[in-house]
């Protein structure tokens, strides 16, 4: 039965696996048996996730980089894998969010939550496809959110960042299955970051509202996701 969550000898990218949910989903891939890179714009952020991954007993690497630069994508695919050997496991985590009313964003807004949501994805997946294909399959982990499915009055590029990550995922598991390629996405709760912390300053009662719909009673924190994460990049979500 471990075995079959056994990830001894794949590597894992995590975009934004530096902090929060992304952390969360590298510590359960480590502990998996996986080599992580972790990916984020913040050296010193990304060079402390490494400490503590290598801690849990695995290799880590930290790669400095933006994803909403697409020649930044492609090098940091080659970069894991001229390190790591190989690449079994990409985690679509980066994102971010602007909340304001529909009618107050700027185009340019928009487009940032765009870019660092969903064409982020859609680049590290293209990149990471030849690499995953010739090793003879692969696990693709898209992020998506409540508000893939339910909207709200902040989160206008949000949502459609999320709504369409996961009409990507299932695209793309279609086109990549008979290169056994699985591509899927997760729809998070609440989860306790420093993304939900900006969400409680900028939207009063949040905190209590969540606390109060959730049926766990509480906010999830990022050790919530790890299973999840060693799940669907192990040999246990095959089909
Ligand atoms: P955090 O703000 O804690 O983490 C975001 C991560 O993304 C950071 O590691 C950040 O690193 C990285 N990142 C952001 N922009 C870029 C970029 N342009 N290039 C590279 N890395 C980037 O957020 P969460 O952990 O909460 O969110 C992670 C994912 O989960 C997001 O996609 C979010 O939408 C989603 N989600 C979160 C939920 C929640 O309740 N927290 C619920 C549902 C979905 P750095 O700043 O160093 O670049």
């Amino acid at each position: 039965m471990t075995k079959m969550f056994d990830l001894t000898g794949k590597v894992a990218i995590v975009t934004g696996g530096n902090g929060g949910i992304g952390l969360g989903m590298a510590q359960g891939l480590a502990q998996a048996g996986a080599a992580v890179a972790v990916v984020g714009r913040n050296a010193a952020k990304n060079q402390a996730a490494v400490d503590g991954l290598k801690k849990l007993g695995g290799k880590a690497i930290a790669i400095e980089a933006d994803v909403t630069d697409e020649a930044a994508c492609r090098k940091l695919v080659a970069d894991t894998v001229e390190a790591l050997g190989r690449l079994d496991i990409l985690v679509n985590n980066a994102g971010m969010n602007i909340r304001k009313q529909p009618q107050d964003y700027t185009l340019k807004e928009w487009q940032e939550v765009m870019r660092t949501n969903l064409d982020s994805a859609f680049m590290m997946s293209q990149a990471a496809y030849p690499h995953m294909k010739k090793a003879g399959g692969g696990k693709i982990i898209c992020i998506g959110s409540m508000t893939t499915i339910f909207g709200a009055p902040f989160v206008a590029p949000y949502s459609a960042s999320k709504g369409a990550i996961v009409q990507m995922a299932r695209s793309m598991a279609t086109a990549w299955a008979k290169d056994n390629i699985q591509v899927n996405a997760v729809l998070p709760g609440f989860i306790d970051t420093d993304l939900t912390k900006g969400a409680r300053r900028d939207v009063p009662g949040l905190s209590d509202k969540v606390v109060a719909r959730t049926p766990a009673g509480r906010w999830g924190v990022p050790p919530d996701l790890a299973g999840t994460a060693v799940y669907l990049a192990s040999a246990a979500s095959d089909f």
